[in-house]
Protein backbone atom coordinates (compact mmCIF):
# COMPACT_ATOMS: atom_id res chain seq x y z
CA UNK A 1 0.00 0.00 0.00
CA UNK A 2 3.20 2.51 0.52
CA UNK A 3 2.88 3.54 -2.88
CA UNK A 4 -0.35 4.59 -2.79
CA UNK A 5 -0.49 6.21 0.58
CA UNK A 6 2.50 8.25 -0.66
CA UNK A 7 -0.19 10.33 -2.97
CA UNK A 8 -1.77 11.38 -0.52
CA UNK A 9 0.81 12.78 1.89
CA UNK A 10 2.24 14.60 -0.49
CA UNK A 11 -1.50 15.94 -2.27
CA UNK A 12 0.86 18.94 -3.75
CA UNK A 13 4.34 17.03 -4.63
CA UNK A 14 2.53 17.04 -8.26
CA UNK A 15 2.17 20.66 -8.75
CA UNK A 16 5.58 21.61 -7.42
CA UNK A 17 7.04 19.53 -9.88
CA UNK A 18 4.81 21.12 -11.98
CA UNK A 19 6.10 23.91 -11.33
CA UNK A 20 9.86 23.52 -10.87
CA UNK A 21 9.71 22.27 -14.52
CA UNK A 22 8.16 25.00 -15.97
CA UNK A 23 10.91 27.23 -13.93
CA UNK A 24 13.62 25.29 -15.12
CA UNK A 25 12.75 25.41 -19.02
CA UNK A 26 12.09 28.91 -19.02
CA UNK A 27 15.51 29.33 -17.80
CA UNK A 28 16.87 27.46 -20.21
CA UNK A 29 15.02 29.47 -22.75
CA UNK A 30 17.00 32.65 -21.75
CA UNK A 31 20.45 30.77 -20.71
CA UNK A 32 20.53 28.14 -22.88
CA UNK A 33 20.14 24.23 -22.10
CA UNK A 34 23.02 23.28 -19.82
CA UNK A 35 21.30 19.47 -19.12
CA UNK A 36 19.71 18.33 -22.23
CA UNK A 37 15.98 18.87 -21.26
CA UNK A 38 13.92 18.38 -23.95
CA UNK A 39 10.39 19.96 -23.68
CA UNK A 40 8.54 17.22 -24.71
CA UNK A 41 10.11 15.33 -21.79
CA UNK A 42 7.50 17.38 -19.36
CA UNK A 43 4.41 17.62 -21.50
CA UNK A 44 1.43 15.36 -19.70
CA UNK A 45 1.61 12.46 -21.91
CA UNK A 46 0.51 8.44 -21.23
CA UNK A 47 2.68 5.72 -23.48
CA UNK A 48 0.55 2.34 -24.65
CA UNK A 49 1.62 -0.43 -26.61
CA UNK A 50 -0.57 -1.28 -29.59
CA UNK A 51 -0.07 -4.60 -27.54
CA UNK A 52 -1.59 -3.87 -24.32
CA UNK A 53 -4.15 -1.46 -26.11
CA UNK A 54 -5.44 -4.92 -28.30
CA UNK A 55 -5.59 -6.71 -24.51
CA UNK A 56 -7.67 -3.52 -23.16
CA UNK A 57 -9.61 -3.82 -26.07
CA UNK A 58 -10.05 -8.23 -26.33
CA UNK A 59 -11.59 -7.66 -22.96
CA UNK A 60 -13.76 -4.79 -23.12
CA UNK A 61 -15.34 -6.14 -25.89
CA UNK A 62 -16.22 -9.32 -24.38
CA UNK A 63 -17.49 -8.07 -21.58
CA UNK A 64 -19.85 -5.80 -23.61
CA UNK A 65 -22.93 -4.99 -23.15
CA UNK A 66 -21.49 -4.47 -19.44
CA UNK A 67 -18.73 -1.90 -18.50
CA UNK A 68 -15.67 -3.99 -17.76
CA UNK A 69 -11.85 -2.66 -16.72
CA UNK A 70 -9.02 -2.86 -14.77
CA UNK A 71 -5.69 -1.03 -13.57
CA UNK A 72 -2.64 0.12 -15.13
CA UNK A 73 0.99 -0.46 -14.11
CA UNK A 74 3.31 1.42 -15.00
CA UNK A 75 6.44 4.13 -14.56
CA UNK A 76 6.73 7.76 -14.20
CA UNK A 77 9.16 10.06 -15.96
CA UNK A 78 8.13 13.77 -15.42
CA UNK A 79 4.69 14.05 -16.14
CA UNK A 80 5.09 10.99 -19.01
CA UNK A 81 3.75 7.94 -17.82
CA UNK A 82 4.53 4.82 -19.89
CA UNK A 83 1.82 1.81 -19.45
CA UNK A 84 3.93 -1.44 -18.58
CA UNK A 85 0.81 -4.19 -17.46
CA UNK A 86 -2.45 -4.47 -17.39
CA UNK A 87 -4.91 -5.69 -14.72
CA UNK A 88 -7.98 -6.74 -15.56
CA UNK A 89 -10.54 -6.35 -12.32
CA UNK A 90 -13.87 -8.18 -11.55
CA UNK A 91 -16.83 -6.12 -11.79
CA UNK A 92 -17.94 -6.36 -8.09
CA UNK A 93 -21.40 -4.67 -8.40
CA UNK A 94 -24.85 -6.46 -9.22
CA UNK A 95 -25.53 -7.88 -12.42
CA UNK A 96 -28.34 -5.33 -13.29
CA UNK A 97 -26.01 -2.71 -12.20
CA UNK A 98 -22.82 -3.61 -13.99
CA UNK A 99 -23.94 -1.94 -17.67
CA UNK A 100 -22.67 1.02 -16.08
CA UNK A 101 -21.09 0.97 -12.59
CA UNK A 102 -17.18 -0.86 -11.94
CA UNK A 103 -15.57 -1.09 -8.91
CA UNK A 104 -12.98 -2.80 -7.14
CA UNK A 105 -12.60 -4.66 -4.41
CA UNK A 106 -9.68 -3.59 -1.25
CA UNK A 107 -8.33 -6.83 -1.71
CA UNK A 108 -7.87 -6.22 -5.28
CA UNK A 109 -6.32 -2.88 -4.56
CA UNK A 110 -3.80 -4.45 -1.76
CA UNK A 111 -2.59 -6.99 -4.29
CA UNK A 112 -1.81 -4.71 -6.99
CA UNK A 113 -0.23 -2.34 -5.15
CA UNK A 114 2.18 -5.38 -3.44
CA UNK A 115 2.84 -6.60 -7.30
CA UNK A 116 3.43 -3.06 -8.58
CA UNK A 117 5.97 -2.26 -5.57
CA UNK A 118 7.69 -5.71 -6.10
CA UNK A 119 8.16 -5.17 -9.78
CA UNK A 120 9.40 -1.72 -9.29
CA UNK A 121 6.25 -0.02 -10.60
CA UNK A 122 3.41 1.77 -9.92
CA UNK A 123 -0.53 1.59 -10.20
CA UNK A 124 -0.84 5.07 -12.57
CA UNK A 125 -4.40 4.42 -13.70
CA UNK A 126 -7.69 2.81 -14.92
CA UNK A 127 -9.15 1.65 -17.60
CA UNK A 128 -12.71 0.93 -18.29
CA UNK A 129 -15.40 0.82 -21.22
CA UNK A 130 -17.91 3.03 -21.83
CA UNK A 131 -20.18 0.30 -23.88
CA UNK A 132 -22.93 2.46 -26.47
CA UNK A 133 -21.45 6.23 -24.98
CA UNK A 134 -18.64 8.33 -25.97
CA UNK A 135 -15.31 7.70 -24.30
CA UNK A 136 -15.69 10.51 -21.97
CA UNK A 137 -15.64 10.48 -18.54
CA UNK A 138 -19.08 10.66 -16.60
CA UNK A 139 -20.12 12.56 -13.39
CA UNK A 140 -19.83 9.01 -11.71
CA UNK A 141 -16.22 8.75 -12.94
CA UNK A 142 -15.35 12.63 -12.13
CA UNK A 143 -16.14 11.40 -8.08
CA UNK A 144 -14.38 8.46 -8.04
CA UNK A 145 -11.61 9.64 -9.36
CA UNK A 146 -8.14 9.65 -7.95
CA UNK A 147 -5.83 12.51 -8.32
CA UNK A 148 -2.47 10.97 -9.41
CA UNK A 149 -4.32 8.64 -11.98
CA UNK A 150 -4.27 8.91 -15.46
CA UNK A 151 -8.04 6.92 -17.03
CA UNK A 152 -8.08 5.32 -20.12
CA UNK A 153 -12.00 5.15 -21.61
CA UNK A 154 -12.73 2.95 -24.20
CA UNK A 155 -15.94 3.52 -26.42
CA UNK A 156 -17.53 0.12 -27.25
CA UNK A 157 -19.85 0.76 -29.95
CA UNK A 158 -22.28 -2.40 -30.68
CA UNK A 159 -19.57 -4.60 -29.09
CA UNK A 160 -16.67 -3.06 -31.23
CA UNK A 161 -14.25 -0.93 -29.41
CA UNK A 162 -14.62 2.92 -31.24
CA UNK A 163 -12.42 5.18 -29.56
CA UNK A 164 -9.74 5.19 -26.54
CA UNK A 165 -8.72 8.24 -25.17
CA UNK A 166 -7.01 9.58 -22.00
CA UNK A 167 -8.18 11.97 -19.07
CA UNK A 168 -6.93 13.36 -15.90
CA UNK A 169 -8.67 14.76 -13.34
CA UNK A 170 -7.81 18.62 -12.43
CA UNK A 171 -6.25 19.70 -9.57
CA UNK A 172 -9.63 20.98 -7.97
CA UNK A 173 -11.24 18.37 -9.00
CA UNK A 174 -14.02 19.93 -11.30
CA UNK A 175 -13.03 18.53 -14.26
CA UNK A 176 -11.24 15.76 -16.36
CA UNK A 177 -8.40 17.20 -19.08
CA UNK A 178 -7.62 14.97 -21.94
CA UNK A 179 -4.45 14.64 -21.95
CA UNK A 180 -2.11 13.13 -25.03
CA UNK A 181 -2.03 9.22 -25.79
CA UNK A 182 0.32 7.44 -27.63
CA UNK A 183 -0.01 4.22 -28.66
CA UNK A 184 2.59 2.18 -30.36
CA UNK A 185 6.71 1.42 -29.64
ZN1 LIG B 1 -16.85 5.91 -17.00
Amino acid sequence: MTAFLRQFQEPHGHILRLFYFRVRLAAEAIFGTASGTRYEDYLNIVHISTELRGRIFTQLQAAYPNEGGGFLLGSHRNDRVTIREVRPISNVYAPEEQFHRYAMTPADWMRLEDEADARGLALVGYYHSHPDHPAIPSEFDRVHALPNFRYLITSVQAGTAADFRAWQLSDDRSRFDEIELHVGV
